[in-house]
């Protein structure tokens, strides 16, 4: 089956999919993005992700291509399209096409792309059974991280050193030694007092959708949360850590820079929160109170 893209209001085959050479995406990275898991052929916290979009688009002043409502149709229609019941959907939005000057155009509308794409939920059940391995990786991004932009160059980075130490995941760390976050995920531990520790959402991280979900499924759990900065050796010293987001949900986190956390296998914190997140997944909620995106 060929796969769909949707360009700038029309569904169109990948071949044909494309934006022009002067696409403000392509030459300043002057655009945002979303991932959304498709689980069952649901999507999951959608709201959460359309809510932190629009939080992007206006922080960058980058006009609304339309309405949450239609947007989720376009989302909605691109897994469709694709046959995708189980996946995610990628979707951009760029300030748009404009002869290449520094300050922003003032008559170009946005450039919206969506595309869909299957991905095998069983290999990331595998990596929650036995625990994955992250590195460090001096965290290189800019002052807003809170901002969802397509500008990933320290991200890949991050990510190509994990692949050729063989882990799963880079935990940015900032110049005092904290670690900020993964490069594509939230970072946390778990204390000895079974403490989940996470960065508050500054500027220095993004507000994860996952995360807030987490957040609330603690909470309902009864878990502590302390909203504070941890060293490389307090994550390498815990009893476990993990990584949450919208394609890894929740993945425990078994050693750090080669050095093993807790027994060096999944703990049952770690455990007990990804199934209530996978409960929460299945669900397909809509109900979705927005928290903290971010100062
Ligand atoms: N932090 C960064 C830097 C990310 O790129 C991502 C996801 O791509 C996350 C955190 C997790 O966010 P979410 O749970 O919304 O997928």
């Amino acid at each position: 089956m060929s796969r769909i893209a949707y360009v700038n209001g029309q569904y169109v085959p990948y071949a044909q999919a494309g934006v022009h050479v002067e696409d403000r995406g392509f030459q300043f990275a002057d655009g945002v993005y979303e991932v959304v898991a498709v689980k069952d052929g649901g999507f999951v916290d959608l709201e959460g992700h359309l809510v932190r979009l629009e939080r992007s688009l206006d922080e960058l002043r980058i006009d609304r291509p339309m309405s949450r409502a239609a947007l989720s149709v376009v989302l909605a229609e691109t897994v469709r399209r694709n046959r995708v019941r189980n996946g995610s959907v990628y979707l951009q939005i760029t300030r748009g096409e404009a002869r290449r000057e520094f300050p922003f155009p003032t008559d170009t509308a946005p450039t919206f792309v969506a595309i869909a794409r299957h991905l095998d939920w069983a290999k990331g059940a595998a990596n929650a059974a036995k625990g994955v391995a992250a590195i460090t990786h001096p965290d290189i991004r800019w002052g807003r991280c809170d901002i969802k932009t397509v500008g990933l160059l320290p991200a890949a980075l991050a990510k190509q050193a994990a692949k050729e130490a063989g882990a799963y995941e880079a935990w940015l760390v900032d110049d005092e030694g904290f670690v900020t976050e993964g490069s594509s995920s939230n970072a946390w531990i778990v204390t000895k007092d079974n403490v989940l520790v996470t960065r508050k959402p500054t500027h220095e991280i993004l507000s994860g959708i996952t995360r807030s979900a987490v957040l609330e499924l603690a909470k309902q759990e009864g878990l502590k949360v302390e909203f504070r900065p941890f060293s490389v050796a307090e994550a390498q010293a815990a009893k476990e850590a993990f990584v949450s987001s919208a394609t890894s949900f929740v993945i425990p986190v078994v050693s750090l820079d080669g050095k093993l956390i807790g027994n060096g296998g999944p703990g049952v914190v770690v455990a007990k929160l990804r199934s209530l997140y996978e409960a929460h997944a299945a669900t397909h909620s809509t109900d979705w109170q927005a928290p903290f995106l971010g100062p």
